[in-house]
């Protein structure tokens, strides 16, 4: 079998032999970029690489970014349990092109890549083109033999790529992967592609033009080239596996899990385990890379993410905090690759020990008080927003934990019940809020720090990030 490690590994080395920089993958907080919450893509290292404000001694370079999609424009954390291809953390493959080769040898990387190295069949792959992209097109057609009707033309802003309202932007093309008509799921631009038999392996994205702030767009005089593939979606795929959490990677952690809990890695809470297999991987990156639990801001995603995490641990009956005790089944996994795991090793452990153990037992009060209210509520009921608000408010319960815990019994939450209320408390109580023992942890939080700081400390600053509440 393939490992996770040998395909990263070989990825880089292919593009490494043709004349690419490797890059190290930056940390996921952005250094230079406050509108962004986390690092979502392997360009965001290169950003200003690509408008030409920096420049850097290659023209060509090749990542395994560490990425985090659980918060602001990007964000999977509802998807995590619910398809096989998306995590809150993953890895991105990619490899970059800035002012050098085009869409041609972009595309001819890709294809020879897929089709001679990793000797995948031909006849699986598909691939989205955007719809006036004819140059692509005939580009696949030519390079890799593709028929027509495996080259889609999709007109949405799904292959228009724009890194913002202004700036550089393209056309995309998307390389998807057909795991068979067992599986459900139509081909991308279909009524039901949403499905998982046809899973994006692959996204090239062409920087051909630039727009101007008065809308108008202008052929850029050097296209650079950006693509990102999904490393635990294409291990699937070389490990035999349909779903991404069956490769060995995730497999590992889920079954690290099961063993801390006593349940079946694929009994009735294999769902949990993968939600926490999940939420471990983000939540050890992110304390490695400087993020801490909090009430705001990136922390306080954090916390939301490991909060989920603690639920489903709770109800697969861990009577111990249980996530900190998986951490060396990660860094056993994912160590070698990235030393700052086994760099702020001691500190994961303690931040996570801490933060479990201070909510188990709201987690518990607060889970009992919800379950009484969903009684109420009988089928497919939304939970008023008062009781929404009540379980944040005192049991630390966030928005987000208590729709992922009524999800699953076809239930919903009245949001905009949740946030009068919130402004109501907010505007009647600040002095009670301040007073409600949160400042101290957060003291409690950076002294832990200052003790185990194993981390390089990356600006981490409690302002509100894009999209919070
Ligand atoms: P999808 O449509 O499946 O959500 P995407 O179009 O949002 O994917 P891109 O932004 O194009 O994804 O990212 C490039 C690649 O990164 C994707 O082709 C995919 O392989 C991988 N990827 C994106 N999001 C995730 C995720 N949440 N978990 C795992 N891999 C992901
Ligand atoms: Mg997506
Ligand atoms: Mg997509
Ligand atoms: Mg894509």
């Amino acid at each position: 079998m393939t490992s996770s490690n040998d395909i990263r590994a070989t990825f880089l080395d292919y593009f490494a032999r043709n004349g690419h920089a490797v890059v190290e993958s930056s940390p996921l907080v952005p250094r230079n970029d406050p509108t962004l919450m986390f690092t979502n893509s392997g360009m965001v290292q290169f950003k200003n690489v690509f408008t030409g404000q920096e420049k850097r001694p290659y023209s060509r370079a090749t990542t395994a970014q560490k990425c985090v999609r659980a918060g602001g424009k990007h964000n999977d954390l509802d998807n995590v349990g619910y398809t096989a291809r998306h995590h809150t953390f993953f890895e991105m493959l990619g490899n970059f092109s800035f002012g050098d080769y085009f869409k041609d040898q972009a595309i001819t990387h890709a294809w020879t890549l897929l089709t001679k190295d990793f000797a995948l069949p031909k006849d699986k792959l598909l691939v989205t083109v955007y719809s006036e992209d004819e140059d692509a097109a005939a580009l696949w057609r030519k390079i890799a033999g593709l028929p027509d009707e495996r080259i889609i033309r999709i007109s949405t802003s799904d292959n228009f790529w724009r890194m913002g309202d202004t700036g550089p932007c393209g056309p995309c093309s998307e390389i998807f992967y057909d795991h068979g008509p067992s599986i459900p799921g139509g081909p991308p631009g279909s009524p039901d592609e949403d499905g998982d038999r046809f899973i994006e392996i692959w996204n090239l994205v062409f920087m051909q033009f630039l727009e101007e702030p008065a809308g108008t767009r202008n052929p850029l005089p050097r296209p650079s080239i950006d693509t990102g593939m999904g490393l635990e979606r294409f291990a699937a795929i070389l490990q035999g596996k349909h779903d991404n959490y069956d490769t060995d990677t995730l497999r590992a952690l889920i079954l690290a899990s099961a063993e801390a809990t006593g349940q079946d890695a694929d009994g009735p809470f294999r769902i949990s385990h993968r939600v926490v297999a999940d939420h471990l991987r983000s939540g050890a990156f992110l304390i490695a890379d400087g993020v801490l639990p909090s009430n705001e801001g990136r922390g306080y995603v954090l916390r939301r993410i490991l909060r989920r995490a603690m639920r489903h641990a709770q109800m697969m009956g861990a009577k111990d905090a249980l996530l900190y005790r998986l951490v060396p089944a990660l860094v056993r996994q994912m160590g070698a690759a990235y030393p700052e795991l086994v760099r702020a090793e001691a500190l994961i452990i303690e931040t996570l020990k801490l933060e479990e153990n201070r909510f188990r037992s709201l987690l518990e009060r607060g889970l009992g008080l919800l379950a009484e209210e969903s009684e109420k509520l009988g089928e497919k009921g939304t939970l008023p927003g008062e009781v929404a608000f009540r379980l944040y408010d005192t049991y630390g319960f966030p928005l987000d934990l208590t729709q992922d815990a009524l999800r699953g019994e076809g239930k919903s939450v009245d949001v905009a019940g949740f946030e009068s209320a919130m402004a109501e408390q907010r505007k009647r109580a600040r002095a009670a809020w301040a007073g409600s023992g949160e400042a101290a942890t957060e003291t409690l939080w950076f002294d832990l720090k200052e003790k185990l700081g194993a981390t390089e400390f990356l600006g981490y600053s409690t302002e509100k990030a894009e999209g919070e509440i």
